[in-house]
């Protein structure tokens, strides 16, 4: 299941209507809080990726109403429990999200292969140590 709010901006979201120029993304940012906070610290290591997505704001006279869509925004995707989470990624945090994310995949290829010279280990311990 894809969570996110974001893409159902044309339906209960009125007062986004009628803002001008605003870049949709910035109005996102302001509609759900995130802004003001500044760059938040970031994990060192993140599940998940960063992906790239055109986005339809919702204005029904906007260019993207017509199919010329706004962006490409940063999101990103990370599964937590059982759900496809989605979230926009500012764009001076784009590097930072993908390396935490790299960085994790990174992690988890090493951890397998600890694992599997553990396994080898424990299996040559019981042939050895078998009568
Ligand atoms: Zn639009």
């Amino acid at each position: 299941m894809l969570v996110d709010d974001r893409n159902r901006l044309g339906e209960g979201w009125p007062s986004l209507a009628g803002r001008g120029r605003r870049h949709a993304a910035e109005a996102l940012a302001v509609a759900t809080g995130e802004r003001g906070t500044g760059v938040e610290a970031l994990p060192k290591t993140l599940p998940g990726v960063v992906c790239q997505q055109w986005v339809r704001c919702g204005r029904p006279n906007c260019r993207c109403a017509r199919g010329q869509l706004h962006g490409p925004y940063a999101y990103h995707f990370a599964r937590r429990g059982g759900c496809l989470c989605k979230r926009y990624v500012r764009p001076a945090e784009v590097d930072g999200v993908r390396a935490a994310c790299e960085a994790r995949q990174r992690q988890r290829r090493d951890l397998a292969e600890w694992q599997d010279c553990c396994e080898q280990l424990a299996a040559q311990l019981r042939e050895a140590q078998a009568p």
